[in-house]
């Protein structure tokens, strides 16, 4: 596995008041109901890392139906993610939704970057710029039309739902 490097892009940075609501990253997207791909800048430093959040088939052998989180990795923004954790819906215990990280993924490392992608409003006080494309929490398509680019679901999938 390559050594993630989070270098002091996030790191240095305080850890946030634990306001569970802090969810969106921009106007809609909100990684409990948005799947896409997020790439948080630091303009300040010129370095950014690239998260992705999609959801496995449902005939996937691995964890079918998940949704799974992943980190850039390498020089391919296509194909080069670490999966490292489960994005899971909200619960009974857990009523905003929840990042899992998978256990060799949880570091303090890891979790630092995680709350990158909880926190946004936060670290947006703190100069970080957040980039996204919005994709269909059901089948990971582009969502274009603004129904579904506020709701993280698709036309068709919310047809069928
Ligand atoms: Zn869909």
């Amino acid at each position: 596995m390559p050594q993630v490097d989070i270098g002091d892009l996030f790191t240095r940075f305080p850890p946030p008041e634990l306001d569970m609501t802090d969810t969106q990253i921009e106007d809609h997207f909100n990684y409990i109901t948005h799947n896409g791909v997020i790439t948080v800048e630091n303009t300040r430093r010129g370095t950014h890392r690239t998260f992705r959040i999609r959801t496995q088939k449902s005939d996937a052998s691995f964890a079918p139906g998940e949704r799974i989180l992943g980190l850039l990795t390498g020089s391919d923004n296509t194909n080069d993610y670490t999966q490292i954790g489960f994005v899971k819906p909200p619960s009974q215990h857990f009523p905003a939704g929840r990042v899992v990280l998978w256990r060799k993924y949880q570091t303090e490392h890891y979790e630092a970057l995680v709350r990158v992608l909880q926190y946004p409003d936060h670290f947006k006080n703190l100069g970080l710029v957040y980039h996204y494309e919005g994709r269909c929490r059901v089948c990971n398509r582009v969502l274009t039309t603004p129904e579904s680019i506020k709701s993280g679901i698709g036309p068709v999938c919310a047809e069928a739902a």
